[in-house]
């Protein structure tokens, strides 16, 4: 846990020396900033934008992105921040999301969070899905699972809402048990466990998730109410316990499948899911 604001130089230091290859230094653009939100100087701010946008409405944009970044007074600490634009192919369409990079405490605590918001947006409130990474749904389609559809889903109401936020968590894989842990557990539904017993049969916690992260991201994007998209109390009171104001609990349902059945079923019945 990172307990003291790392200063300038150590955030200098981190951004200018040669680093594993992170989410925060991968992204298309690395705008280096310091735990304030403003730009470190000596550090590298060139923004390299996808040729197809044009030199001009790059620009543009990245005015607009860096516009929106809030200025903290109370300022949440990461290792390392990064932020560019990102512009998504979403059912046919093109969509220009603000791309937001974390590290917290170290790689394997990294996080993204793509912003959508419309030209004068005043919404105090922004529609907001945490969202927990998985390998095996969300790049492969797994009907095992639900988070595919769920992903699909927060990306249609976040594209077309005024102001929507989706926070991608990798490391809450397996619902933070990690990916081979994961199938493990699968492999152990195969014998005829369900989700919950399957875990505790290897060993595993049942819910390993912590929202920390989650919660410091939204503090630093401004948005500290929020309209939550989920069917779990548990991450609901979480980020309240956290300091996020839920004002609202936004049902975030999807079909069934016939692969993912029981699984929901048990999420509705032994992991107080509202489905
Ligand atoms: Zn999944």
């Amino acid at each position: 846990m990172i307990t003291g604001n790392p200063s300038v130089k150590n955030l200098q230091q981190s951004v200018s020396e040669p680093r594993r290859t992170t989410m925060a230094n991968s992204i298309l653009a690395a705008q280096a900033v310091s735990a304030t939100g403003m730009p470190l100087n000596g550090s590298a701010t060139v923004t390299q934008l996808p040729v197809s946008l044009g030199a001009r409405s790059a620009v543009v944009m990245e005015r607009k992105v860096a516009h929106h970044v809030p200025r903290r007074s109370e300022a949440p600490m990461f290792v390392d921040v990064a932020r560019t634009v990102l512009p998504v192919e979403f059912q046919g369409k093109e969509v220009i999301l603000e791309a937001h990079a974390y590290e917290d405490e170290s790689v394997s605590y990294q996080a993204m969070a793509l912003v959508h918001r419309q030209e004068g947006d005043k919404s105090e409130a922004p529609l907001v899905r945490v969202h927990s990474g998985c390998v095996t749904g969300d790049i492969f389609h797994s009907l095992r699972c639900d988070c595919y559809q769920q992903l699909q889903k927060a990306l249609e109401r976040v594209t077309t809402s005024a102001h929507g936020i989706i926070i991608y968590l990798p490391h809450h894989e397996g619902r933070g048990i990690g990916l081979v842990n994961k199938i493990k557990a699968y492999a152990e539904q195969d014998r005829g466990l369900d989700t919950v017993d399957a875990n505790l049969s290897i060993g595993a916690p049942v819910d390993a998730r912590d929202y920390e992260l989650a919660a410091k991201i939204l503090k630093d994007l401004g948005s500290t109410e929020v309209r939550l998209m989920t069917n779990n109390p548990l991450k609901v009171d979480a980020l309240r316990d956290l300091g996020i104001t839920v004002v609202e609990q936004v049902p975030h349902v999807v079909s069934p499948s016939r692969f993912n059945q029981r699984y929901l079923a048990t999420k509705r019945e032994r992991m107080a899911h509202k489905l």
